[in-house]
């Protein structure tokens, strides 16, 4: 079954195509010919996931979904959440995003904080399915490491005792992450329909 992956990002392609395995073919927004920035002007996760894969469906006519993601930060109130890729300003600048996000927490004790990510499913019927997922840590109180992306190198993640994100391998960071866990989600929905 061919899928588009409201994305373009190489790093979540390549998650996304091994969660779901071979009976799937994911086709990136490249490959179904989308080329402009794809509106998010929602309030919740939710809501821009669901704008995301709206915009996708009324465009291609294929199965489609789309995911967002924020990181909620408990001493922060749950900021920076939907505003994570842009915290430090439009820029979506990482560096600026975590060094902004170490200096409110400052040297605060209660760095517990999570990946959320909504998954937002559209098939044939048209009907838009949610699936959650979510990954549970703390902000280390600096920047380790330099694989993965955004926050990965101040977020410790509770699966990984002692190291951050940013420090594991790919495969361990899809093992336990919020959209892999969002996107296995939709895998096992998908399966069982079967
Ligand atoms: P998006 O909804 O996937 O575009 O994510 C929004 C923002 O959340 C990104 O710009 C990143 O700053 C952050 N983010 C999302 N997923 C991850 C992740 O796996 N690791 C670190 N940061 C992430």
């Amino acid at each position: 079954m061919k899928i588009v992956f409201a994305t373009a990002n190489a790093g979540k392609l390549r998650e996304a195509a091994e969660v779901l395995g071979p009976d799937f073919e994911i086709v990136s927004l490249a490959q179904a010919g989308i080329t402009e920035d794809i509106p998010e002007t929602g309030s919740t996760l939710q809501e821009n996931s669901l704008q995301k894969a709206q915009y996708l469906f009324e465009r291609t006519g294929l199965p489609c979904f789309a995911d967002d993601t924020g990181l909620e930060v408990d001493a922060l109130g749950g900021a920076p959440g939907i505003y994570s890729a842009r915290y430090a300003g439009p820029g979506h600048d990482h560096s600026a995003n975590m060094a902004k996000l170490l200096k409110e927490l400052g040297d605060r004790d209660d760095r517990r904080a999570r990946f959320r990510t909504v998954v937002t499913l559209i098939l044939a019927d048209g009907q838009p399915r949610f699936f959650e997922g979510a990954c549970e840590g703390s902000i280390a109180r600096e920047k380790r490491g330099d694989g993965g992306f955004g926050y990965d190198p101040v977020f410790l993640p509770d699966a990984y005792p002692g190291r951050t994100l940013a420090e594991v391998s790919e495969e361990e960071k899809n093992a336990v992450s919020h959209r892999g866990n969002a996107i296995r989600s939709m895998a096992a929905w998908l399966k069982s329909r079967h």
